[in-house]
């Protein structure tokens, strides 16, 4: 992604998805979050699991409905989208999953798995041309055309992870979300699998939103990232500044604890968190970290703080970021 062509193709404003959880608690999975995605870009999302990633990713792609607040998608509120234009959406917008076994119906083959979106969404083509497109696509992911015939239990977990790339792809989307795609394989296939989905971006110009809680994985593959907690954005940052100047209390713990494979590193200078994660149904007053930060003022508990722009395109959500930085 260029940085001088900046076009948004995702708007989150005020994204709220709530669940109840019987008669009168509320789990707030996304909390107020905004947030702009270029299109072109991979924009990783990080956090601890249950703090709401999946949830966000799959509220954008309208597999649930926002509870309030807005997505935005070139241009159109998704809310309310029916008939062709939620036809429309749905081809444009797609997801990779994180177990690709259990996203694969073990009763259809590969050729059918890939062809079930062709179908729906290209009505034209003939019988002839839906096979060719199979073929293509698992040459693209780097599969063969004799996998089709397969099943999904016949397939390793990386090839498996293909067919998941090569369905999502099938219908020609602009946006994918990538829903930690890859933490179900073998550490050996991983990377294998986050260059095909490098490669592929740059060949279609698509757009990722890149779940994850692996932060060495994520600085990989993302031009920027955001660091969620306990359901909302506690800093935005393009992907090498936030590795380099972390601003956040959490984001600095988060990054001190990625293993450095050297001796010299001393492990005592890693920032441990201390206490548990609170419960998102019953999250702390004022700022959600408040409870395991160790610069917790008495503001902290009082008032939640906001997602403020510290330096071009760098934000952050700390009552305390200013005299953290005079220390
Ligand atoms: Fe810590 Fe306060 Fe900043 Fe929250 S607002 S991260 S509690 S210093």
């Amino acid at each position: 992604m260029k940085d001088n062509k900046k076009e948004v193709l995702i708007e989150l404003k005020n994204l709220n998805k709530y669940f109840k959880i019987g008669k009168e608690k509320t789990l707030k999975a996304v909390d107020n979050i905004n947030l702009n995605i270029y299109r072109g870009e991979t924009f990783g999302l990080v956090g601890e699991s249950g703090c709401g990633k999946t949830t966000c990713g799959r509220t954008i792609i309208n597999l649930y409905q926002p509870t309030s607040g807005q997505v935005i998608y070139n241009g159109i509120d998704t809310k309310g989208l029916k008939g062709k234009e939620l036809k429309k959406f749905r081809k444009s917008a797609q997801m990779i999953f994180q177990d690709p076994y259990a996203s694969l119906d073990p009763k259809m083959t590969i050729g059918d798995i890939i062809e079930e979106g062709i179908r729906v969404h290209f009505k034209d083509l003939s019988e002839k041309e839906i096979r060719d497109r199979v073929t293509v696509l698992l040459k693209t992911v780097g599969l063969n055309a004799e996998h089709s015939a397969r099943f999904p239990r016949e397939l390793s977990g990386g090839q498996r992870q293909r067919i998941g790339i090569a369905r999502a792809l099938a219908i020609e989307p602009d946006f994918i979300v990538c829903d930690e795609p890859i933490s179900a394989l073998d550490v050996s296939i991983q990377a294998q699998i986050v260059n095909l989905l490098i490669d592929l971006q740059k060949k279609k110009n698509l757009t990722y939103l890149f779940i994850s809680h692996d932060l060495s994985m994520i600085k990989h593959i993302s031009n920027r990232i955001g660091v969620m907690y306990l359901g909302s954005l506690v800093e935005v940052s393009p992907s090498e500044s936030l590795y380099k100047n972390p601003m956040h209390p959490y984001t600095q713990a988060l990054i001190s604890s990625i293993p450095i494979p050297d001796p010299n590193v001393n492990s005592a200078d890693r920032i441990k968190l201390e206490g548990e994660i609170p419960s998102p149904i019953d999250a702390p007053e004022g700022c959600k970290f408040s409870t395991r930060c160790r610069y917790a003022k008495d503001i902290c508990k009082k008032e939640r703080p906001i997602l403020k722009e510290v330096e071009p395109e760098h934000f952050v959500a700390c009552h305390m970021f200013d005299k953290m930085k005079e220390k």
